[in-house]
């Protein structure tokens, strides 16, 4: 039986940076992916953005977290030999009196106004009934290829196989841990929502929330923008974009299905008034924390056993800076930051 020192479950976001960054500490590393359809990490149209959600607030630790991703994604980006991040600013309308009212409150702040500024710009292609303001710190990492780039990378390398784990199969001892036939020191589940099916972190409470993107045409869209208003939509290049996206809970139907392409229908209508053409449809599952903060750490009976999970509606932005946290905790035994620790929802009986 071959022997690593890392098994890594699943090749989303979480998998990948995971895997790169104990590649590089020089150590080896199998990856196993079962490569379902939907996964999230694909779907995802990969933004980052300094004001976030609803509310309009500051992303956690946007500072700390944008450079850790613009670090590690250009560092993966030269390997693999080509860009996948990019940098474009976000021209961001109002819905609604009530945003406008809200937005002019923190404009006021300091920290907010760092990554913003006002505009009275029209676009021809945009409904703008309330006005409009644009953030500066915002982009996209090309969630897709880059996926795809690196998992054709470390095929080559003999480092991932296309393989679903039966955790049935889990035998631990001191040494190390067997699962499915192979055997490794350490094993890491970066298994996204399907955590919520492995029996050995059936304490952790993950809310899987289903979100649909569209592929869509608008030729009367120019580029200049990630637009928004209630949905965003990326610009691809020739007349195509992203659009995205939707948050459904309680949905259990796999795939995209007819009521999330009406509702994400409906949110793009709202903010073309030019004609578009919805290409393709996606969808998949947000691994979503109660707290909403990401979950990593090790299994309170299985030392040897870690998850990296929880990334919810940022796991592109959060990736970089989490995985080094826990890849400092595994090699060096630096803690973790309490807020993201696994440990916050150990079962009373392992404490
Ligand atoms: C519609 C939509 C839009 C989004 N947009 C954005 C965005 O713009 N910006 C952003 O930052 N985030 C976005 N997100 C969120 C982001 O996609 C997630 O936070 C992130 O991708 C989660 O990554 P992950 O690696 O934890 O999980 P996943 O991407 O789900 O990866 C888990 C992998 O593990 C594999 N796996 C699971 N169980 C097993 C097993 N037992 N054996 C083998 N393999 C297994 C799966 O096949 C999968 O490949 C979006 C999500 C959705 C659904």
């Amino acid at each position: 039986m071959k022997e690593f020192d890392f098994l890594i479950i699943g090749q989303g976001i979480a998998g990948t940076v995971m895997a790169y960054r104990l590649m590089k500490a020089g150590k080896s590393v199998l990856i196993l992916d079962e490569a379902e359809p939907y996964q999230s990490s694909s779907v995802a149209a990969g933004m980052y953005n300094a004001i976030s959600g609803k509310r309009m607030t500051l992303s956690w630790k946007w500072e700390e977290t944008f450079l850790e991703a613009k670090a590690l994604y250009s560092e993966i980006g030269e390997l693999l030999g080509k860009n996948y991040l990019f940098e474009k600013e976000t021209f961001q309308s109002f819905g609604n009196i009530k945003e406008q009212n809200d937005f002019s409150l923190k404009a006021e702040d300091e920290l907010f106004q760092k990554h913003i500024r006002p505009t009275e710009q029209k676009f021809p292609a945009i409904r703008n009934e309330f006005g409009s303001f644009i953030i500066n710190s915002t982009g996209w990492l090309q969630t897709h290829e880059f996926l795809k780039d690196f998992k054709e990378y470390a095929i080559q390398q003999e480092q991932l196989k296309t393989e679903q784990i039966d955790w049935s199969s889990f035998q631990h001892s001191e040494e190390g841990i067997k699962l499915n036939g192979y055997f490794a020191k350490q094993v890491i589940s970066c298994e996204g929502w399907k955590l919520t099916q492995n029996p050995l972190f059936n304490f952790v409470p993950l809310i899987p929330t289903k979100g649909d993107v569209f592929l869509l045409k608008c030729d009367e869209l120019p580029d200049t923008f990630i637009w928004k208003k209630g949905v965003y939509l990326v610009p691809l290049g020739n007349g195509i974009f992203k659009a995205g996206s939707t948050y459904r809970w309680n949905v259990e139907e796999l795939g995209p299905d007819k009521d999330g392409y009406e509702e994400l229908y409906s949110k793009v209508e709202a903010q073309l008034q030019v004609p578009f053409e919805v290409l393709e449809h996606l969808s998949g599952f947000r691994p979503a924390s109660k707290n909403r903060y990401p979950i990593i750490g090790a299994h309170p009976i299985f030392k040897n056993l870690f998850a990296f999970n929880g990334l919810g509606t940022r796991g592109i932005m959060l990736a970089p800076y989490v995985s080094k946290q826990l890849v400092y905790h595994i090699l060096v035994g630096t803690e973790i930051e309490p807020a993201i620790q696994i440990n916050r929802y150990y079962p009373k009986s392992s404490q």
